[in-house]
């Protein structure tokens, strides 16, 4: 966010922390990527607002607070490898790109996959690689891994992604009967089996099946 003015970078951040992001780490790793870059259009002098705002194919970028409080509860390592279901903009993944050693990020529309590859390119951001297919069952040849969070709502946690979680690991993802009631929740991959818990209420667009139309 370096061409910002020191007044919208300031509110920005208050707006982080105000809505529970204290991650020192987190809130460094979104003061270094500038999501003016991942709004285009009508929307991107609002950027810097604490809301979702729509991206092309009808997707949203998510509000900044939720991709903070997201990023902070899926407590990211130095050398972790990250898995992203649902690239959208790119906003998260390049956050993600700031924390761990290694972030691969799939997307079911070919247009935003290949605009956010072009957009990590234009930033430097070099460990992160957005990848064009059905996130549902996860990313085999990459698997297993240290994190994964999922920014679309499916009914339950998909047990693909269960699946390619290592022990030690953590998955966190929005789940709901409904396009309108979800929660986030984290799910912990124990020796024993999985612990699960509730984090906050939240609204994202649906995990659907499949490549989107522009593929078909
Ligand atoms: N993380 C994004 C916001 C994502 S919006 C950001 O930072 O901007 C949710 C995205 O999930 C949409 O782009 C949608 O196309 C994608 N999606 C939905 N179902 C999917 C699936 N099965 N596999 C991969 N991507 C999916």
């Amino acid at each position: 966010m370096t061409g910002l003015s020191a007044e919208t970078k300031m509110q920005f951040l208050f707006a982080l922390r105000s809505r529970g992001v204290t991650d020192a780490r987190v809130l460094a790793a979104m003061e270094q990527i500038d999501r003016g870059k991942f709004v285009k259009g009508l929307f991107a002098d609002r950027a810097y607002e604490d809301t979702p705002l729509p991206i092309a194919c009808g997707q949203t970028i998510s509000q900044p607070s939720v991709v903070g409080l997201m990023t902070q509860a899926l407590d990211v390592r130095p050398r972790d490898t990250v898995l992203e279901i649902g690239t959208g903009s790119g906003y998260q993944a390049a956050v993600l790109s700031k924390l761990a050693r290694r972030v691969y990020t799939v997307e079911r529309h070919k247009r935003l996959v290949r605009e956010t590859g072009d957009l990590f390119r234009e930033l430097g951001l070099t460990n992160v690689t957005a990848m064009l297919t059905d996130g549902s069952f996860g990313l085999p040849e990459q698997a297993p891994f240290d994190r994964i969070i999922v920014t679309a709502a499916a009914e339950d946690p998909p047990g693909p992604l269960l699946a390619q979680l290592k022990i030690g690991g953590i998955m966190v993802l929005p789940v709901g009967q409904s396009d309108t009631v979800q929660t986030l929740i984290r799910v912990r991959r124990t020796e024993t089996g999985l612990d699960y818990d509730e984090l906050l209420p939240v609204r994202f667009v649906p995990l659907l099946e499949g490549l989107g139309k522009d593929e078909a």
